[in-house]
């Protein structure tokens, strides 16, 4: 199946993509990811879009696209991908339907209160990307990511500063897709406000159910 979970920062995209990833065996692409990853390796990707990313605002579409595209092209995409955070404006959607099809974008629901507590705790392993909560999924060891005892840091644009930009930049620019998608009758709703392991459960039920209906 090729997916797109959406929904604002913070809704747990990422979070239940991975689980779903493991689940489907269907590799979770995360722009975001590919990003963080360009950064820490200072590559010229990295140092281009290093100030953009802590300041919440968007990458440019043709630089986003590109990036997509070409990780679309490899082997383990073939039958089917996660894209998380992925497209965010109109124009990325476009681009995406002219590469690929799409069988469906989980909509993660989430008020914004919720969406604030989530993303000021978030933490992140420095080393393998693995996410945290302090509160709602804290390591066993504070500070140290249980998957391969790498530092846990806050990413920048966390800050509460930045959170704030990121809801506006997704309200106005990202929001917009719901529509988009529902038009198609590609859109599968889901409250992304329970624990994790029942939005898991749910997004699975769900997709099962589309599936079915294919
Ligand atoms: P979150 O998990 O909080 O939704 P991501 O990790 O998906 O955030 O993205 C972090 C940042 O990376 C975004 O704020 C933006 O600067 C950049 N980014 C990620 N995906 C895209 C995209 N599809 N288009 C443009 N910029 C993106
Ligand atoms: P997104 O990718 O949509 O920006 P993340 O998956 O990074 O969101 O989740 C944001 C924060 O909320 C992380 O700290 C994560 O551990 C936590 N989180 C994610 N899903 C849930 C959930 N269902 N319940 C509680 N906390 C969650
Ligand atoms: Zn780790």
């Amino acid at each position: 199946m090729n997916l797109i979970f959406t929904g604002p920062p913070g809704a747990g995209k990422g979070t239940i993509a991975s689980r779903i990833s493991e689940e489907l065996k269907i590799p979770h692409i995360s722009t975001g990811d590919l990003f963080r990853k360009a950064i820490k390796e200072k590559t010229p990707l990295g140092l281009r879009v290093e100030s953009i990313l802590a300041s919440g605002e968007l990458v440019p579409d043709d630089v986003t696209c590109g990036i997509v595209e070409e990780r679309l092209k490899l082997k383990d995409a073939v039958d089917g991908f996660i894209l998380d955070g992925f497209p965010r404006t109109i124009v990325q959607a476009e681009a995406l339907s002219g590469i690929t099809r799409i069988d469906g974008v989980v909509n993660f629901l989430v008020e914004d209160q919720l969406i604030i507590r989530r993303l000021s705790g978030r933490r992140i392993c420095r080393n393998c990307g693995a996410g945290y909560h302090v509160d709602f999924m804290p390591p066993k060891k504070e500070g140290i990511c249980d998957v391969c005892g790498g530092e846990l840091y806050t990413r920048p644009d966390d800050a509460i500063e930045a959170i704030q930009n990121r809801l506006e930049v997704y309200r106005v620019q990202t929001s917009p897709l719901i529509d988009y998608y529902r038009r198609k009758d590609l859109i599968i709703d889901v409250d992304g406000s329970p624990d994790a392991a029942s939005v898991t459960t749910d997004v699975l039920k769900l997709l099962t159910r589309l599936q079915a209906h294919r």
